[in-house]
C-alpha cells in the first residue's frame, strides 16, 4: 500500500520547536543571541480563488505551519540573512540606495519588506541580522512567501518601534509593505490575500476578506467561525508537488484579461459586475446578459469564473454555518470545476487529486492558491483525511506523478512574537 508523508507543524512559543530552530540558526551564523523571534503562518484559501485582484471576496484560514524569524537590529544599513533552507550560505544586502528589483533570489523578500517600510514613511528602519526557519512547504501554494514577509514585517515593527503590529490599521500597513516587497522587489505578482491571511487570521476562524479598495481596515475583514472539530470534520491539504510557476506570465495574463473585461463592461472592477449579477432576481440570466457584452469566448469564461466564484464565498459561509456540509462540499467542487474549465489554472495533478478525494468520499475538493500546481483541499468527515491522502497517493503512483505530501489543517493564528 502507498504511504504518504504528513508534514508536521512545529510547536510555537518561546521554547517551542520553531523559535528554537530559528534562534539556534541565528546563534550559529551571527555568533550571538537574537533580540527576539517572530512568526507568521502559511494559509489555505477555503473558497474565493483569483478574486482578490478583482476586488472580490476570499476566505483563507491560517495554517499551523509557520515561518519563524530570529532577528536583531543593526545601526548601519546592512542586512545579513540566512535561511534554514540553505544554512551554509548567508546572504547580504544594503538598504542604502536600493532600487526596485535591486536584490535577487529569496533575499528579495525580507530585504524588500524593510525597503517598502522605509519608503512608506518609516526612515527609522535600518539594517538587521535575521535567521529564518520554516515548516511551511515552499512553492506549494500554501504561501510560504507571505509567511516569510509577514514574519519579517512584524519583526521589523518591533525592532524599530514602529508601533504597527498591535492593531488592525497598523497591521494593514505591514501587509502593504509585505505586498510591495513581493511585487516590486521579488517581482512576483500577488493580490494581497496571502499577506492579509498571515497578519489577520484568528485561531478557529476563517477570514472573510473583502478586497474592495475603498474599504478601510475596520470594514474589510470579518472573522467567520470555522470549527471543524465541533462539526466532526477534517480539512485535508495535499501538496501535489507539481510545478508551481506563477512567474511564467499566466497569472499576469489572467489579471490583464480581468482588467480589460472590467473596462469593456464600464465598471471599476469585476466585483462591481459580480455584485449586480448576484443581487439580480435571476442571477444565471443576469450573468448570461453580462457575458453577452464581451467580445470573445475566452474572456467570457474568465469573467464567468470570477463572477460566480465571488458569489460562492458567501454561499459557502452560509452553508457551513448552518451545518449543510453537503452543500459546502458542492461549492468546493463548483469552485474547482470553474477554475479548471473556465479560468484554466489547474493542471493534471490538481485535477487527479481532486477527483480521487471526491471518489474517496470527501464532501468536496478543490485546488487552493494560484494554481498551475500547488495544493488541493478536501472537506471530509473527521478521521477520513489520511485515507483520502492515501487514495490520492495511490492514484499519483499509478499515473507516474511525484509522491504528494499532506497535512490536516486547523484554523490557526496570525503573525505574532514568539519570544
Ligand atoms: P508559495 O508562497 O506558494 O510557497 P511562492 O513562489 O510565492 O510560493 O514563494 C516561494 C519563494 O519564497 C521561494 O522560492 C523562496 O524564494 C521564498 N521563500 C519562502 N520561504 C522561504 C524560506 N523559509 N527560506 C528562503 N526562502 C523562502
Ligand atoms: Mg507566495
Amino acid at each position: 500500500t502507498t504511504t504518504v508523508q504528513f508534514i508536521q507543524a512545529w510547536t510555537q512559543g518561546a521554547d517551542g520547536q520553531g523559535a528554537t530552530k530559528a534562534r539556534e540558526l541565528f546563534q550559529k551564523v551571527f555568533g550571538e543571541d537574537p533580540q527576539g523571534v517572530w512568526s507568521a503562518p502559511g494559509r489555505v484559501n477555503l473558497i474565493g480563488e483569483h478574486t482578490d485582484y478583482n476586488a472580490g471576496l476570499c476566505l483563507p484560514i491560517a495554517l499551523p505551519n509557520r515561518t519563524y524569524v530570529a532577528a536583531s537590529p543593526r545601526t548601519d544599513s546592512r542586512v545579513r540573512l540566512v535561511s534554514s533552507m540553505d544554512p551554509e550560505n548567508p546572504v547580504q544586502a544594503d538598504l542604502d540606495g536600493l532600487q526596485a528589483r535591486g536584490v535577487s533570489g529569496w533575499a528579495a523578500y525580507p530585504v524588500g519588506v524593510a525597503w517598502a517600510l522605509q519608503r512608506d514613511g518609516f526612515p527609522q528602519v535600518r539594517g538587521f541580522d535575521l535567521a529564518l526557519a520554516s515548516c511551511v512547504p515552499v512553492g506549494s501554494g500554501l504561501s510560504s512567501s507571505a509567511a516569510m514577509t509577514c514574519a519579517v514585517a512584524l519583526a521589523l515593527d518591533d525592532l524599530f518601534g514602529l508601533g504597527l503590529g498591535g492593531d488592525e490599521a497598523g497591521r494593514v500597513r505591514l501587509i502593504q509593505a509585505a505586498i510591495t516587497a513581493e511585487n516590486d522587489m521579488a517581482g512576483a505578482s500577488t493580490g494581497g490575500m496571502d499577506q492579509s491571511a498571515a497578519m489577520r487570521c484568528r485561531s478557529g476562524c476563517a477570514l472573510r476578506l473583502d478586497c474592495r479598495p475603498e474599504l478601510d481596515a475596520m470594514s474589510n475583514v470579518q472573522q467567520v467561525p470555522f470549527d471543524l472539530q465541533a462539526a466532526g470534520l477534517e480539512l485535508l491539504v495535499v501538496d501535489t508537488r507539481a510545478q508551481h510557476q506563477l512567474n511564467d506570465g499566466q497569472y499576469d495574463q489572467r489579471r490583464a484579461t480581468c482588467e480589460q473585461a472590467a473596462h469593456l463592461l464600464g465598471v471599476a472592477n469585476l466585483r462591481q459586475a459580480a455584485d449586480r449579477v448576484n443581487a439580480a432576481a435571476d442571477p444565471p440570466s443576469a450573468l448570461a446578459a453580462l457575458l453577452e457584452q464581451l467580445p470573445d469566448e475566452t474572456m467570457r469564461r474568465r469573467v464567468r469564473h470570477v463572477v460566480s466564484e465571488i458569489g460562492r464565498v458567501d454561499r459557502f459561509i452560509e452553508a457551513f454555518g448552518r451545518g449543510d456540509y453537503v452543500l459546502a462540499g458542492r461549492l468546493f467542487n463548483a469552485s474547482h470545476d470553474s477554475l479548471r474549465d473556465d479560468y484554466e489554472v489547474t493542471c493534471p495533478e490538481l485535477d487527479e487529486a481532486v477527483d480521487a478525494a471526491r471518489q474517496g468520499g470527501a464532501y468536496g475538493a478543490r485546488m487552493t492558491g494560484g494554481g498551475f500546481g500547488g495544493s488541493i483541499i478536501a472537506l471530509a468527515d473527521a478521521g477520513k483525511g489520511s485515507d483520502l491522502a492515501r487514495d490520492i497517493a495511490g492514484r499519483f503512483a499509478s499515473k507516474g506523478f511525484k509522491a504528494p505530501r499532506a497535512l490536516i489543517a486547523l484554523p490557526s493564528s496570525a503573525a505574532a512574537r514568539e519570544s
